[in-house]
């Protein structure tokens, strides 16, 4: 800028303004900020319109007018050690807030330049920028951020990072950071690669360049026994642009979902009809991926001090025996379930008595265990080991409780329809199968016996002169009978055979890979072991049997078949067995001759 000569002093006679030359003025004038130049003595000697607009005056009334008469006292007082400065030669660069004519608050940045002729400092330019808006802009932000930090510190499981385009933390908030191990204060102001270990950086700096570009990156973290889900997107701002990520604990919500998978498992095998133990051995494999520990078990409580290994995850070494008996002292975390009935979690220490021995022995270091309650009794105790001593915590104990509340619905479901079906295919009065479960068992027996050519016998049972029985003795007699006949048919029968009560006094023996032979000889202890003991008061009972195998009932049925035998049997005599199409079986017709005190017996009784 040119320079002149001014007279200095308020008697000097100031020309006005007749330095500057016509095109300065009208370039200065064009300049939006506020210029004017002040001469050492503190008078005015030059202004540029905006300058001018802003004290409301004109450059020709300004000219010559002291400093001090131009602005207030308070302002004059401020200007003073940066007018002392400037005077000194020392350029001058300040903000300061004013308010306008207007009163309307201004930002402006101010810088004095020391005009200086031969090393002589003869007065300063002023130039004022009014800086409002980038201020205002800024304030703005800072708001902005203010309210990312109260927003990211107030929400649980969250925390949040903003970075710019150099990959440089401007915030970095939220209650959950100290659990990445990092401190907001350790990070903001910092480059990625310098606020956080290096496998760490790397791994997330493609994500972070992928979110400035405007992607959303998400994915997940697991740290401890949390996990976070985490999203990457870009934050639009005018000037530059920023990414951010939001973390949040997803933990819970994870948690949730695979337990209501796990339910939905649980109750898909409850609706497949699957029997308590079946679905005891899916809690069980579910419950250890679910909780992701090293052993699960679904424990049945059978007494109060016995309970029964139902289902384990992985399966039950051989060595481990089913059934238990506990002391109720005992520290295992079943047993202490099955004794207060309340979950239990425990540590187990080599002094903790024989369980926690065995246990630590196992290399396992502790359990936590529920009570699964049926129909307000408790029903069982789902149980789980860990071999890490942090394996197990409070939380996980709440939440296996919880599961355990759900699967009691399942298990009881399952009993119930277990017992209705129990209940139906049961006949009352002797605890047989009836001749439903008769049936269908019948149904799967004749099918496999014809596709794999294995043999299949059946034997109908009938008690001979029964109705005199009812009638000399009453019918309560008659049904203690009954029942003591179907407990001795219970006997003889053999594991995989079936004995079914079908009617009044009649029962069917039905005898998977027996010939006909073999089962008249069944028929023979059957008949035997009804003869040879009297029935208390009612004295001896005698039954006739008829025998027939599967592949001799041509084409009738095979109960039938037998059911024609019985008619022989009855009609040879009674308390005889008699095998289906085979008249000249005198085995059959040998070995059923009634016993000669039996015989004795029954005529008497028909007497
Ligand atoms: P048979 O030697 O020909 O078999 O002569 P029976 O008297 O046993 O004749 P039948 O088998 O036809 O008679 C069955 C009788 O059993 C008829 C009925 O009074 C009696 N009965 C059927 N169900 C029951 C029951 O549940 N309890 C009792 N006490 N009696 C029954
Ligand atoms: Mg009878
Ligand atoms: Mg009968």
């Amino acid at each position: 800028m040119t320079t002149r000569e001014y007279p200095t002093g308020e008697s000097a006679g100031l020309p006005q303004q007749p330095e500057i030359p016509l095109q300065l003025r009208a370039v200065m004038n064009g300049i939006p900020a506020m210029v004017a130049y002040w001469d050492k003595d503190l008078r005015n000697r030059m202004a540029n319109a905006s300058y001018c607009d802003w004290f409301g005056t004109t450059a020709e009334a300004l000219h010559g007018t002291h400093m001090r008469d131009l602005v207030s006292a308070e302002i004059l007082a401020a200007n003073q050690p940066h007018v002392a400065r400037v005077l000194t030669g020392e350029p001058q660069k300040f903000d300061r807030t004013l308010t306008d004519r207007t009163g309307r608050t201004r930002y402006t940045h101010i810088a004095y330049a020391p005009d200086t002729v031969d090393g002589e400092v003869r007065g300063f330019f002023v130039l004022i920028t009014d800086i409002t808006e980038r201020v205002q802009a800024e304030r703005h932000q800072q708001r902005d951020m203010d309210r990312y930090r109260t927003l990211a510190r107030s929400i649980p499981g969250v925390f949040v990072l903003l970075f710019d385009s150099d990959l440089r933390y401007l915030i970095a908030e939220g209650q959950e950071l100290e659990a990445f191990g990092y401190r907001s204060a350790d990070m903001e102001g910092r480059l990625l690669h310098d606020a956080l270990e290096t496998g760490l950086a790397d791994e997330l700096e493609p994500r972070y360049r992928a979110a400035l570009a405007g992607q959303e990156v998400s994915w997940t973290r697991t740290i401890g026994d949390r996990t976070y889900g985490l999203t990457a997107r870009p934050v639009f701002s005018d000037d530059d642009a920023a990414g951010m990520v939001v973390a949040m604990d997803v933990t819970e919500r994870l948690q949730q979902e695979r337990t209501w998978a796990a339910l939905h498992e649980i109750a898909t095998a409850v609706a497949r009809s699957e029997a308590p133990a079946d679905i005891a051995g899916q809690v069980a494999s579910i419950v250890r991926s679910l909780f992701d520990v090293d052993s699960a078990a679904v424990t049945r409580v059978t007494g109060p001090t016995s309970a029964e290994i139902v289902a384990m995850a992985p399966i039950r070494p051989p060595t481990l025996s089913r059934k238990h008996i506990f002391s109720a002292n005992d520290s295992s975390a079943t047993v202490r379930v099955a004794v207060t009935g309340q979950p239990a979690l425990v540590t187990y220490c080599p002094d903790g008595g024989t369980a926690s021995e065995q246990m630590l022995a196992g290399g396992f270091r502790s359990s936590a265990a529920a009570p699964i309650r049926v129909n307000g009794s408790l029903w069982g105790v789902i149980a789980l080991t860990s071999k890490s001593p942090t394996g197990l915590t409070r939380a996980m104990l709440d939440r296996l409780a919880q599961f355990a509340e759900l699967v009691e619905i399942a298990i009881g479901n399952a009993e119930a329809r277990a017992s209705l079906e129990q209940q139906a295919s049961t006949d009352a009065l002797s605890g047989l199968p009836n001749r439903r479960a008769l049936e269908e068992r019948l149904a799967k027996e004749t099918a496999l016996a014809q596709s794999q050519g294995t043999k299949l016998s059946a034997i109908v049972l009938d008690i001979d002169h029964f109705k005199k029985v009812n009638d000399s003795f009453g019918h309560p007699a008659g049904d203690v009978v009954i029942v003591e006949v179907a407990a001795r048919l219970r006997q003889v029968a053999r594991q995989g055979e079936i004995v079914a009560r079908v009617g009044g006094e009649e029962f069917v023996w039905l005898l998977p890979g027996s010939t006909g032979a073999e089962a008249v000889q069944a028929a023979e202890r059957a008949r035997a072991a009804i003869a040879s003991a009297p029935f208390g008061e009612v004295g001896t009972v005698t039954i006739s049997a008829g025998v027939c195998e599967l592949r001799e009932a041509g084409q009738r049925t095979l109960l039938g078949c037998a059911d024609r035998a019985l008619y022989t049997a009855k009609d040879g005599g009674r308390n005889r067995s008699y095998r289906y199409g085979n008249d000249a079986d005198e085995a059959a017709t040998e070995a059923s001759r009634p016993a000669p005190e039996a015989e004795a017996a029954l005529k008497a009784r028909r007497a």
